[in-house]
């Protein structure tokens, strides 16, 4: 029997990476494990360099966007943080959900229920399926588009399709010079495993530009240490956009005949050889290109989980998915 070899640390034996570009690099936090920093006026982004949230102070009470456990009682520490600084209320009135996923509204029931929370109607319903009472179902759900208004404050919500979730809507503040949209770009990152994890491959492909027609300076995505800019979206449009021209090359270009000669009557077999060989064709030139540059990018899979997805959507969502039998 073998077991994974262990450092005199006791962590198992991990494989080494290129250092972390500095594009890619994330704040200093402080002794609780966060950083909260002002994005624009009285909007105010905290990380613990994995996750992101925000809230907005007014007069009236504060506004939380997504509660993240991994940040957790942090984003309690950052609102009192900042509200005993600027002589404001603590107390919490809203909060809005980005999406239903768990690793960002999680620590929603920290903050009670007598706050009022605003989603998608789609979020609600996942909500409701999923049952988890650390997430709270919002009281307050819109179709396509919401305007949120405390304390003099404007906020505009709106759903344009599904990309990274069937309900992951835009929170534009238009007096604050910044989008909130979650799990598409992370700036000076990669996407992890299968486009973020991602359920719609051509809604998610999508969505930056149209994160890009709204106006802003800053965008709050998510995750990580700090905010992207509009350069950091275009970067990441470039990295698909190559996966993309990548994963038609190799379509066209693997012969799949002799992988088929090869297995004969088993079919599945041949299949996976086939797709796999396209895939590490796809993948190899993109990596090449990123690491070093994107944050991740050495780390290949995934970039190859993700230019599998985009190839399978290649095949099956735009097509051709292969030659025609003559
Ligand atoms: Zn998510």
């Amino acid at each position: 029997m073998t077991s994974p070899a262990t450092s005199a640390t006791g962590a198992p034996d991990l494989p080494d990476y290129a250092p972390v570009p500095a594009i890619a690099k994330g704040a200093a936090l402080n002794e609780h494990g966060y950083h909260v920093w002002q994005v624009e006026r009285n909007l105010y982004a905290v990380t613990d360099n994995v996750y992101m949230s925000a809230f907005l102070t007014t007069p009236d009470g504060v506004v939380i966007f997504d509660a993240p456990p991994n940040i957790g009682h942090n984003i309690r520490r950052a609102v009192d943080e900042i509200t005993a600084a600027n002589g404001l209320t603590n107390q919490v009135t809203h909060m809005v959900y980005s999406h239903h996923h768990c690793d960002h509204q999680g620590a929603s029931s920290l903050f009670g229920g007598d706050i009022v929370r605003i989603g998608h109607e789609e979020t609600r319903r996942l909500l409701l399926r999923d049952d988890d009472p650390a997430r709270p179902v919002p009281d307050v759900t819109f179709a396509d588009s919401y305007t949120l208004e405390v304390g003099g404050e404007r906020v505009e919500l709106a759903w344009h399709g599904p990309n990274h979730s069937p309900d992951n809507i835009y929170i534009h503040f238009p007096d604050h010079d910044t989008l909130m949209f979650i799990d598409v770009v992370n700036a000076g990152w990669i996407p992890i495993y299968n486009l973020n994890l991602s359920d719609d491959v051509i809604g998610y492909t999508g969505a930056p530009a149209i994160a890009l027609d709204y106006p802003w300076t800053h965008l709050i995505s998510g995750h990580l240490g700090r905010v992207a800019t509009r350069e950091d979206v275009a970067m990441h449009q470039q990295y698909i956009a190559d996966i993309e021209a990548s994963s038609r090359e190799a379509l066209a270009s693997v012969n799949p005949g002799p992988i088929f000669k090869h297995y004969g009557e088993n079919v599945w077999a041949a299949v996976s050889a086939h797709l796999d060989a396209v895939t590490e064709h796809a993948t190899a030139p993109v990596i090449a290109k990123y690491t070093g540059v994107l944050g991740g990018a050495d780390i290949e899979i995934y970039t190859r989980t993700t230019t599998f997805a985009i190839m399978q959507s290649i095949r099956l969502d735009r097509g051709p998915s292969g030659p025609v039998h003559p």
